[in-house]
């Protein structure tokens, strides 16, 4: 069986490292992760092939298609519903479901760093595109109160009206820091090869005690997480949540817990950091 990667670009993508290691460590021999570049003129025709092709079980969706898949598949889970956005389909009964995984993933990441997210949690989510829509999710579901901070206040005030009562936006971060124990960096900033810059103005102090989880992982350890960890905060980076979103992906192809592949799947990661 096969299961694809279809995004543009796709070739720096870490997935088929960890995804293959899973299938190998597995012993499912006839499986295989396959980059799939599509640009999206190609996508809808990507989809009905993957659709038609009775040996592949389903695949990943990344940048720049996370939205723009979502009216060619046949139904949704209601975390993608919510979410607005697909990172991995998978086939029940010849239908094409959109599901996302990155909510899961960035929970379990949080539970094997030992960091409880409760309804007595209150949390600062930087930034509104994607992926903050996921750690929105996540961190609702789990009853947490949220404030967004995003460069575009308008992005920032739709997801929080998406969002409902939970969520609320915050437009200066100093109105927050004496509130929030957990910072979730989700904008792009600081990611290689930008790697000096963080969505974190210098002249703010950061929240004490806090935790600050950066989705950015790559550099391991970005300028964000120096600044917090120079603030006595404990600083994770995204690498675990990157692991943890595949595994449960695994899941959803093969029918094997996410709780079996994810350490082999942290494994490889770690290893190639
Ligand atoms: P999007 O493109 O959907 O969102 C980017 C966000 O970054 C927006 O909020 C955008 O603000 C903000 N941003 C970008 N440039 C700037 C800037 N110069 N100044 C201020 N804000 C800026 O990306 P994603 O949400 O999909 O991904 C965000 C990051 O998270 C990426 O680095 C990605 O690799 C990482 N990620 C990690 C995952 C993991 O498993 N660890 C999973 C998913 C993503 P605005 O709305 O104003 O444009």
């Amino acid at each position: 069986m096969r299961v694809l990667l279809i995004g543009h670009p796709v070739a720096h993508s870490k997935s088929p490292l960890m995804q293959n290691a899973a299938f190998e460590a597995l012993g499912l021999v006839a499986w295989r992760y396959e980059l799939c570049d599509t640009p999206l003129e190609n996508l809808a025709e990507r989809i009905a092939f993957l659709r038609h092709q009775s040996d592949i079980a389903g695949a990943n969706v990344t940048i720049p298609h996370k939205q723009a898949v979502l009216p060619l598949l046949d139904a949704l889970s209601p975390a993608a519903q919510s979410i607005g956005a697909v990172n991995t389909i998978f086939k029940r009964g010849g239908a094409l479901i959109g599901d996302n995984t990155d909510w899961l993933g960035f929970l379990a990441d949080l539970e094997h760093h030992g960091v409880n997210v409760g309804f007595d949690t209150r949390a600062l989510v930087l930034g509104a595109g994607g992926s903050a829509r996921a750690v929105a999710y996540a961190l609702c579901e789990r009853g947490a109160r949220v404030w967004l901070h995003n460069r575009t206040h308008a992005r920032a005030q739709a997801l929080a009206e998406a969002m409902g009562s939970q969520v609320q936006v915050c437009s200066s971060l100093s109105d927050v820091v004496g509130e929030v124990a957990l910072v979730v960096n989700c904008t792009s900033l600081g990611m290689w090869p930008r790697t000096d810059e963080s969505p974190w103005d210098e002249r703010v102090p950061m929240p004490r005690g806090a935790v600050l989880y950066d989705l950015v992982y790559n550099p391991p350890r970005t300028r964000l997480m120096q600044q917090a960890e120079q603030a006595g905060l404990r600083a994770i980076n995204g690498l675990g949540m990157l692991a943890e979103q595949g595994a449960a992906a695994f899941a959803l192809w093969t029918g094997v817990p996410a709780a079996r592949v994810s350490s082999i799947m942290r494994h490889v990661l770690a290893s190639h950091a």
